[in-house]
């Protein structure tokens, strides 16, 4: 499926930066489409989905093109403010836009980068995304223990097939709720340790950015997902991503990161095994 919206020059625009001098997501924050405490929902500026048009997809020789429709919008908080707030605001979001019958898959991204205000960007598209049920597989992992990181009301740990190093999945221990059914209590706990974890990946790839992904699913989760460098060549060509940093390595050097006992010359050793690990996507 392709989604193309014709007011975009090329591509969507990205969240856009603040000039110099002044911050754009505060000015911004004066408008809100929602507003809990001194968190705030407004419109995407430049959004790459708008609730004009028809959703019904146009298909033609197997492939099909979708005019964009859907829901784009900005969730952020104070400067250096905690996930958790944030994320209870997205629920919100995401409980509303379900109320539009064409909306369908939900989902909310954030890039984390030095000096970057931490904004959300929260979307709803009109066809549903692929249904995550990761209860089962979450439950064998807090039994096995070796990939995870921390285990209590949430659970933080190292994905099976990850796509890129590092790659670390925060999501409710107990129970299947959606995001918005979660208890208060649970997202909270969760976005602590979302914080806690990205203070752990970020030292473990150097301050590389590392993108944050709230994914819906039955429980729902955050994946964060570190932006090293871009797909090579082969990945481009296979379809597969490939690196050599095997999760179980990556997980003991995370936790040992949490300790504050690991030094930057110790960075090398998941990435000492000579072993491609990949995974099919979606
Ligand atoms: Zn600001």
């Amino acid at each position: 499926v392709v989604l193309l919206n014709d007011a975009w020059l090329d591509r969507p625009a990205p969240a856009p930066e603040p000039p110099e001098g002044t911050c754009w997501y505060c000015a911004a924050s004066a408008a809100p489409i929602r507003r809990r405490g001194n968190v705030v929902a407004i419109p995407h500026p430049e959004p790459a989905m708008g609730v004009e048009g028809d959703p019904r997809p146009i298909v033609l020789a197997g492939a099909a093109r979708r005019q964009a429709v859907g829901a784009h919008e900005l969730v952020f908080g104070p400067h250096d403010g905690e996930t958790a707030p944030l994320l209870a605001m997205i629920a919100e979001r995401w409980a509303d836009l379900r109320r539009d019958v064409r909306l369908r898959g939900f989902g909310a991204v954030r890039r984390q980068a030095l000096g970057r205000h931490a904004a959300w960007q929260v979307f709803a598209l009109p066809y549903e995304r692929t249904e995550s049920a990761p209860a089962g597989w979450r439950d064998a992992e807090r039994l096995h223990k070796e990939r995870v990181i921390e285990d209590d009301a949430a659970t933080t740990l190292l994905a099976w097939a990850p796509r890129v190093p590092f790659e670390t999945w925060v999501l409710p221990s107990f129970g299947t709720s959606r995001l918005e059914r979660s208890d208060p209590a649970v997202v909270d706990a969760v976005g602590s340790a979302v914080d806690r974890a990205l203070a752990r990946v970020s030292r473990a790839v150097a301050g590389s950015p590392v993108d944050l992904c709230v994914v819906d699913g039955e429980p729902w989760r955050i994946e964060l997902l570190p932006r090293l460098a871009g797909p090579s060549a082969v990945e481009a060509a296979t379809g597969v991503p490939m690196h050599g940093v095997l999760p179980e390595a990556a997980a003991e050097h995370l936790r040992a990161e949490g300790a504050g006992s690991v030094g930057r010359q110790s960075q090398s050793s998941p990435n000492s095994s000579a072993a491609d690990f990949s995974s099919t996507r979606g």
